[in-house]
């Protein structure tokens, strides 16, 4: 038997660009097909999946950037989100009772964190909503834990040659949130105006919070 076995391990994708999304139609068609069975089947109603739609699409990112920068002016908060994300995302008003375990990482000026899920596409839904497209490409799944730095300059992310990079594969059971820096110049502010700075790929670490002008 010859040839390399870890070339047959990859596909195209992993040299595809971050950006390229995959529409997958045979899902599409999967999830109506199902869809359609419980319901006819009274397990659940149009309306049950109406609703469920309709809280998915209630959370945004804003949540999250309410969160780092309640972190970013409140220490003690920041302790407690560190040591458990959920209780702490419940503090400020957020429903995770169906939500995985949520674990918060700081970035520091030593140690950039970047989530991924490199199985598919677990996510933070209860603080940040639906993730974007380029989160469940296999571009970006396959090429993150292999060359971060270089995916992140795809972003328009470039980091100082000494930051370690932490990249962090999430699974069904434990999602991860970012808290970026704190960027300069923000002394003194209040919540409302630094939590503008949060965009979300700063909470997946794909970006840093925003500095001001
Ligand atoms: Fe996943």
């Amino acid at each position: 038997m010859s040839g390399n076995h870890h070339d047959h391990l990859h596909t195209h994708d992993d040299h595809a660009p971050v950006g390229a999304t995959e529409p997958r139609p045979e899902y599409a068609r999967l999830e109506r097909a199902v869809r359609e069975l419980l319901i006819a089947k009274g397990v659940i109603t149009a309306d049950d999946v109406r609703k469920q739609i309709e809280l998915m699409d209630s959370r945004t990112p804003a949540m999250g950037a309410k969160i780092v920068a309640r972190a970013w002016v409140d220490p003690a908060f920041k302790t407690r989100l560190l040591k458990d994300a959920k209780a702490a995302a419940e503090e400020m008003g957020v429903d995770t009772s169906n939500s995985a375990t949520v674990v918060a990482l700081e970035n520091t000026p030593a140690r950039h964190h970047v989530v991924v899920c490199t199985l598919c596409s677990c996510y933070p839904k209860a603080i940040l909503g639906v993730p974007p497209a380029w989160y469940k490409s296999s571009a970006y799944r396959a090429r993150t834990v292999k060359e971060p730095r270089k995916v992140l300059a795809e972003f328009g992310t470039f980091l100082p040659e000494g930051v370690e990079i932490r990249v962090v594969d999430s699974t069904a059971d434990m999602r991860y949130l970012v808290v970026p820096m704190r960027p300069a110049g923000t002394e003194g502010w209040n919540e409302d105006r630094l939590a503008a700075l949060v965009g979300r790929d700063s909470m997946i670490g794909t970006a840093l919070a925003t500095t001001p002008a």
